[in-house]
């Protein structure tokens, strides 16, 4: 095991006389552990721990041995992806073999980046006589990683693991709720031997570990991974340092279901992108457009799905776990009641395992039909088990409804028309655009971002290694 403290400079440590955060189990509602506070002070000395591996051991190693390391890491955390799977689903919340499914994605993204490492070339440009100009790629710095709780593993895998593939030097702030994997990933490193100070991690509120490191004047490039409120906070703080941000803030995807579609093909991926993590998922396909013609007989079908759905605690793997903490079930309990009142129909409901504890933080699976596209529950990201039914009539009508939010992140297309396949896939506002599947089943390899409220910036892919290193231009005059 590991103890819940900060990993500083490739030491366990906590702030003196600092009291520890009670965390809870999200299944029972009982205390789970207690996790390290950390504030201005942790920040400070683990900023000044990635500086001094930037200018010593870290900074020395060339590409390729950075990427042995990464793979060590991978090696070791597919090695305890079995242990990895229970402390994620204690935190979270989420069944058990999705939390197995975590653990395996964020291996592959460090054998993914580790294989990447020395793999970004620069170019060579012509230009006036007697010159030679090159471009290279160099690390930003020290990099700063404000993780949330809802897929802490591959949110870590992404992000950390494309700044350690370009050189860069990790300050990572996991989400209060769910630390112990990002600890359990920094013991990992250690093992692998990844120099002290490359990977650092402090816990604690977001407003004090979360703030002090989004606001470190050390600090040379933020990933933020979480709403759009604290998004726009971080943005904030990169500009008063002129540092680059890449923001990924959630949205309320939609699936567009055409008449021509294969239902049979689409049916599990229009009911898996709702309530996958209890819905606690950026990317969730939250928003199901239906072409008139087919609506009745694919709501009958999803609702049917719905109704089956068992919801119970994360370790006995059903379904659907507990949403996060109490704020988040009021929270998506509200948008249910919201959505009941003003006269929405529920089609189909999940039922809540008897024998679940009472003080678990359950919401049923809910999925309402007839939802107009100007509905909150059609506009605004609930982030728990909830799934909006609209109706469309042709095309044009689908890509206004689906473009009609204030988020970009993700769509789907389902439909055999090969012309309207592509003619969507290049109209809709979405940072990714899935033609009959959704999801990829994760695509590590595949860049992800959002467009307008969903963020800026992309993670995943090789795309990502642009963001984490910056361009440098070297012109020789040899006359
Ligand atoms: P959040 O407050 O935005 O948290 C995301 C991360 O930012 C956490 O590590 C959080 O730490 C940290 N943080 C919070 N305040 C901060 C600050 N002032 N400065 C720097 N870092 C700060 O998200 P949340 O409260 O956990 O969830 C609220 C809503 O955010 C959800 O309902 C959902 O809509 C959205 N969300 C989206 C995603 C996504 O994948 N796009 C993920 C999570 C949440 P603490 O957890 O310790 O506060
Ligand atoms: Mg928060």
């Amino acid at each position: 095991m590991f103890d819940p403290l900060h990993l500083i400079d490739g030491e366990w440590c906590a702030e003196e006389g600092v009291a520890p955060i009670q965390v809870l189990n999200p299944s029972d509602g009982q205390p789970l552990l207690e996790i390290a506070r950390g504030g201005q002070a942790s920040v400070d000395k683990a900023v000044a721990a990635a500086q001094n591996a930037l200018d010593g051991d870290w900074g020395q190693l060339d590409a390729a041995e950075r990427g042995s390391l990464m793979f060590r890491l991978s090696a070791l955390v597919l090695d305890h992806a079995d242990k990895l799977a229970e402390l994620e689903a204690l935190d979270v919340g989420k069944p058990l073999k999705q939390a197995k499914a975590d653990a395996i994605a964020c291996a592959r993204y460090f054998e993914f980046y580790g294989g990447a490492a020395d793999k970004l070339h620069g170019q060579t440009i012509p230009y006036k006589n007697g010159y030679t100009v090159m471009t290279v790629r160099e690390p930003h710095g020290v990099t700063a990683h404000i993780i949330p709780w809802n897929y802490p593993m591959q949110i870590i895998g992404r992000s950390v693991g494309a700044a350690l593939a370009m050189g860069n030097a990790c300050v990572v702030k996991p989400g209060e709720d769910a630390s112990q994997t990002a600890l359990y990933i920094g013991k990992l490193a250690l093992e692998a031997g990844f120099p002290k100070g490359a990977l650092n991690i402090v816990t604690g509120f977001g407003g004090e570990a979360g703030a002090a490191l989004s606001s470190h004047p050390g600090v040379r490039h933020i990933s933020f991974t979480g709403s759009t409120e604290v998004g726009r906070l971080i943005q904030k703080a990169g500009a008063e340092n002129t540092i680059p941000v890449t923001l990924e803030l959630g949205g309320k995807s939609p699936q567009l279901v055409f008449a021509d579609a294969d239902i049979d093909a689409a049916l599990p991926f229009l009911v898996n992108a709702s309530i996958q993590n209890a819905g606690q998922t950026c990317s969730a396909g939250s928003r199901l457009l239906i072409q008139d013609s087919i609506y009745d007989e694919v709501v009958g079908r999803i609702a049917d799905a719905f109704n089956a759905l068992q919801v119970g605690p994360a370790l006995q793997d059903l379904n659907v776990g507990p949403v996060i903490n109490a704020k988040q079930c009021d929270r998506v309990k509200g948008f249910i009641a919201d959505a009941k009142a003003s006269g929405l129909p529920v089609l189909g409901e999940g039922k809540i395992v008897s024998d679940a504890p009472d003080g678990g933080f359950y919401v049923a699976p809910t999925f309402f039909g007839e939802v107009s596209p100007d509905h909150r529950l059609a506009q605004e990201e609930v982030f728990g088990p909830v799934l909006a039914a609209i109706r469309f009539k042709d095309e044009a009508d689908a890509l206004r409804i689906a473009n009609g939010t204030k988020y970009g992140l993700v769509a789907g297309v389902w439909t055999r028309d090969g012309a309207r396949q592509m003619r969507l896939a290049r109209k809709l506002e979405a940072g990714q655009v899935f033609v009959n599947n959704y999801g990829a089943g994760g695509g590590v390899e595949l860049p992800f971002g959002g467009m307008k409220g969903s963020g800026h910036g992309r993670e995943k892919g090789f795309e990502a290694l642009y963001g984490f290193s910056t361009s440098k231009t070297i012109a020789v005059n040899h006359n």
